[in-house]
């Protein structure tokens, strides 16, 4: 019964995880040594080379216990006691364990360094790799761009239709030995639509379309655009008749011997390149390139003689028609309120470019959305032009005293603009400051018929410096000149950048007709850099420094006084934008009794 239950006992009792736990507490060294000499041992087993000794138990029990290298206590002791020992020697067993050791390590040290070689492998295999560009080729599907879709630069359009019926019917031009041009080159500012267009050229005469960007050519080893310019030919030429179109020419069609360090440089190598690759091509082999680019005058000549980019066609900023037009086919796809007039938003817009446009009817589309309105009205028209222009909108200002001072600022702009007759058009003055610091605005609009001829006249001019004076002086007049703000410091870059190019470059003062600074200097910034000299006297760059402040200082007087003869009406439109913390031109001008 007791064994049963000591039996049902030890079932009970929790078993031990580890066998660590079974393993008996080996007994210290003097203790071992009595025990030895009490006979309670069975037997020894000393291994010298681990320093440790294995002592057995007449119960089974096994421990093992450290000793010293040359133990002679165990020994004596084991002796008189007539205990069991033997020693064993494990240096054979230790040797082998060496060696497995060490070859373990010389197996990872192979592997590893396997490793590594395969790694610098790849990587070196990915630098060689480089040459071979991939242009994004468009399969014919893609191409659902038509002529249609480009609006408003209807004469680029009609000069290229030629080469769409060449990429559709080759054999009536070949048949009357015409020679079509190898490459036409699209000049004009960005998103005037130049990929669009020969996306256009593509799509309408269902050939394949390679585009790449010039930048892409150019990497950091020498050599390796030039071989991508040959893939490209070399892929273009298998798919004949097609279009390459390369954007942004002039990141490798720069003058050649214009960059720092001589003349052989990665982008030349690339540029002659091109070149060659240009003339290598048979005529009316039907692969046509497209080029774009923005900086016609810094494009080496070798690149537009004849046989290469000798067709350029300019795609200029659109006009009042052309901006309705690209509006009407983005609108095509965007629900408009019936109110909307794209005439009325054409002639709002003058400068932009059909990107903008493009952009501002899709900002106005994700206003519409997030206001969880069903079509796009003129109040979210209004709404993404401000973003545009001036940048998402901030909280409103709560310091009433600042909010004055920048009231006051611009009125004064706004207010000047409006007395001057050969300034800009005032559309709208706001207080609502916008993320980026500024405080307010006036958003003037230059008239139609300047922006579209390109000709400022030196009135017109004169008047732009007052306008940008006018905060200033507004604040001179009505807080005293000790009490101006710093607000006008875009204002004086502004005036001085204008007045200096008045002076130097249009011959607008008493110096005379002379040019006396080139424009865009910093473009080859190589070549300028090392031969910069001005070419004038230095007393001449005093005289220019003396006309430019004279302009300045003649355009804040004019400011002045136009803003102190007219006090009153300033005081009431600070008043009224105060109130209402926006002005539109008309009521500005109906608030001012202007018109
Ligand atoms: P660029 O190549 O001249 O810099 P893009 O052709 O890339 O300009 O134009 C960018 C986008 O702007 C086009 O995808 C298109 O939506 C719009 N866009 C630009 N110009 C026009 C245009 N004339 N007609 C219609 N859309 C235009």
């Amino acid at each position: 019964m007791s064994s049963g239950s000591t039996n049902s006992e030890e079932s009970t009792q929790p078993k031990p995880l580890f066998g660590a736990f079974n393993q008996p507490e080996p007994p210290d060294y003097s203790t071992l040594l009595q025990q030895i000499k009490d006979g309670e041992v069975k037997s020894l087993e000393l291994i010298p080379a681990r320093r440790e000794v294995r002592v057995s138990y007449p119960d089974g029990r096994e421990v093992q216990v450290p000793v010293f290298a040359n133990d002679q206590q165990i020994l004596r002791g084991a002796e008189a006691s007539g205990t069991p020992l033997t020693v064993r020697d494990t240096r054979g067993d230790d040797a082998m364990a060496g060696l497995v050791g060490n070859l373990g390590l010389i197996l990872l040290l192979v592997v590893g360094l396997s490793f590594l070689l395969r790694r610098s492998a790849q990587v070196a295999n990915r630098a060689f790799g480089f040459a071979r560009s991939q242009p994004r080729v468009k399969s014919q599907d893609d191409l659902s761009i038509r002529f249609e879709d480009v609006a408003g630069i209807n004469d680029a359009k009609q000069e290229l239709e030629e080469v769409v019926t060449f990429l559709k019917e080759p054999e009536s031009f070949i048949r009357l030995g015409a020679r079509i041009p190898k490459g036409v080159l699209l000049i004009g500012p960005p998103g005037t639509g130049k990929t669009l267009l020969a996306r256009a050229i593509a799509g309408e005469a269902g050939v394949p379309f390679f585009s790449i960007s010039a930048s892409e050519f150019v990497e950091m080893f020498v050599g390796v655009g030039a071989s991508r310019v040959r893939d490209l030919f070399k892929q273009a030429k298998e798919k004949a008749p097609c279009i390459v179109f390369i954007d942004e020419i002039d990141a490798v069609g720069r003058q050649r011997g214009a960059g720092i360090g001589g003349g052989n440089d990665e982008r030349e190598q690339t540029l002659n390149q091109l070149l060659t690759e240009m003339d290598g091509f048979a005529e009316n082999s039907g692969v046509i390139l497209l080029a774009a680019t923005n900086r016609v005058d810094v494009l080496d000549a070798a690149l537009t003689r004849p046989g290469r980019f000798d067709r350029r066609i300019q795609v200029g900023l659109p006009d009042r028609q052309g901006r309705c037009d690209i509006l009407s086919v983005h609108a095509r796809t965007r629900p408009l309120d019936e109110s909307v007039s794209l005439n009325e938003w054409a002639q709002r817009t003058p400068g932009f470019s059909g990107a903008d446009l493009a952009n501002l009817l899709n900002e106005a589309a994700i206003l519409t959305a997030r206001q969880g309105q069903s079509s796009i009205s003129d109040r979210q028209l209004e709404g993404a032009l401000e973003r545009i222009t001036m940048g998402l909108a901030a909280a409103p200002l709560q310091d009433c005293a600042q909010k004055r001072l920048i009231a006051y600022h611009e009125i004064g702009h706004a207010l000047v603009a409006a007395l001057l007759p050969e300034a800009d058009r005032v559309d709208k003055v706001t207080l609502l400051p916008r993320s980026g610091g500024v405080g307010g605005f006036t958003r003037l609009w230059p008239d139609e018929e300047v922006l579209d001829s390109g000709l400022v006249t030196k009135s017109r001019l004169r008047a732009r410096l007052v306008v940008a004076l006018g905060g200033r002086a507004a604040e001179m007049v009505v807080f005293g000149s000790q009490e101006v703000t710093q607000g006008a410091s875009g204002d004086l870059q502004m005036v001085s950048q204008l007045a200096r190019e008045m002076v130097t470059r249009f011959g607008f003062s008493d110096l005379g007709p002379v040019a006396l600074e080139g424009g865009d200097q910093d473009v080859f910034l190589g070549r300028d850099w090392l031969n910069r000299s001005p070419s004038y006297a230095q007393t001449t760059g005093r005289d220019i420094d003396l006309q430019i402040l004279a302009l300045a200082r003649e355009s804040l007087d004019r400011a002045v006084e136009l803003l102190s003869q007219n006090r009153a009406v300033m005081d009431r439109l600070v008043d009224a934008l105060l109130d209402e913390e926006t002005l539109q031109g008309s009521r500005f001008l109906k608030l001012a009794g202007l018109t």
